[in-house]
């Protein structure tokens, strides 16, 4: 820390003392606004499968106070913010800040930052050296080129998980040009794969939703699948070999990619946002069919506002279970379960 840091505005969230530890309520102080900053009474905070790893073995420093899905009320700008005022609804997502001058920054693609991003949560702040805590939180404080405008219509709790798990989904599906004619798989329907889902299905696609959950199945349907694949039924599997131009896998554990990398059919692209440990692909499919095998980081300011005015425009949002704040530890042990439909979001004005 600084000299000059002032941190005069207190923020009462819930840390994970150490690692693996349940949350727990914690108080602490976020910084005096600078002036492009924009602070906020944080609504809602999706319970992202990263908070999970982050609470786990990525976590850098403890206390850890996790959430980088946030829909909030601005309370307060800085004196140079000119476009947000207080009372508006916004979002924050996964990065708050970035050199802005290397060619992805430029881009406005700041997830890929050559100097590496701010996270919003347990990433040391560039201004002030401060670590940065998420929005399992009362309220945020950042910098305006990183707080997003919520459109109209969006219900706020399913708005939230937009903002990691919709943008994670969306860019690549944008950025791999999925639209009409595309047969496109999602592995995982989880909280990215069900809006995988959504989002494949609305620009077009012919979608196949690929689940190791046969209860999900009429689920998945639901949310725009045409066709659902059990991964467990070998025959099922092998029956999709070279049907696929893009497959979106999600998953978070460790699993075998190889039977997605067999159904890309020639030039596809399988594109692994999840993040397991280790996934050990067979170069041999990837050179017969000249396949891709391809990841993605959530997205950039860009993509967030583009995704933003796509679910706006097609109605998507999130399917939620929404808990209290006295649930966060409930929640976090079932989406460790893989128990939810399909995204937790915590309301905050709820104990
Ligand atoms: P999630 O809600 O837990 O969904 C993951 C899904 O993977 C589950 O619903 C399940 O789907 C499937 N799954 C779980 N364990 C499995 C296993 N052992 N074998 C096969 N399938 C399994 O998690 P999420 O929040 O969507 O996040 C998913 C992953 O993406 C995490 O690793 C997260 O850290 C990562 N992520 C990456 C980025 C990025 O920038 N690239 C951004 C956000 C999140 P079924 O029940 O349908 O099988
Ligand atoms: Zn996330």
């Amino acid at each position: 820390m600084t000299a000059s840091v002032v941190l005069n505005r207190p923020a009462h969230g819930f840390a994970a003392l150490e690692r693996n530890a349940p949350v727990v309520p914690f108080d602490f102080s976020r910084r005096a606004l600078r002036d492009h900053d924009v602070a906020l009474d944080v609504l809602f905070c999706g319970i992202c499968h990263t908070d999970l790893h982050m609470i786990g073995p990525w976590g850098q420093e403890f206390p850890l106070v996790p959430g980088h899905e946030m829909v909030g009320r601005v309370t307060e700008v800085g004196a140079h913010v000119s476009d947000f005022a207080p009372g508006d609804l916004v979002a924050i997502s996964v990065i708050v800040d970035s050199c802005g001058v290397c060619h992805p920054c430029q881009a406005h693609d700041e997830t890929y930052c050559e100097a590496g991003p701010t996270s919003t949560y347990d990433s040391i702040d560039r201004v002030d050296g401060i670590r940065t805590r998420g929005g399992y939180s009362d309220t945020y404080v950042a910098d305006e080129r990183f707080v997003h405008r919520i459109p109209d219509g969006l219900d706020l709790a399913g708005a939230a998980p937009l903002l990691c798990a919709g943008v994670t989904s969306f860019a690549p599906m944008r950025h791999w040009k999925v639209g009409p004619g595309q047969t496109v798989g999602v592995v995982g329907i989880g909280g990215l794969g069900h809006l995988g889902v959504k989002f494949a299905r609305a620009m077009g696609a012919h979608v196949v939703a690929f689940t190791t959950s046969a209860p999900k199945t009429q689920d998945a349907l639901s949310l725009g699948a045409h066709e659902v694949v059990l991964s467990s039924d070998a025959a099922a599997m092998a029956a999709q070999a070279f049907r696929f131009d893009f497959i979106l896998d999600t998953v978070s554990a460790t699993h075998e990619i190889n039977p997605y990398l067999t159904a890309l059919h020639y030039n596809g692209v399988l594109c692994a946002v999840g993040i397991p440990d280790a996934l050990s692909p067979a170069p041999y499919l990837l050179a017969s069919g000249r396949r891709s095998l391809a990841s993605s980081g959530a997205g950039g300011t860009r993509e967030i506002r583009e995704m933003l005015e796509f679910c706006a425009e097609h109605g998507i949002v999130a399917d939620v279970e929404v808990v209290g704040k006295s649930e966060i530890n409930q929640a976090l042990e079932r989406l460790r379960n893989n128990d939810v439909r399909f995204r937790f979001v915590i309301d905050m004005s709820r104990d």
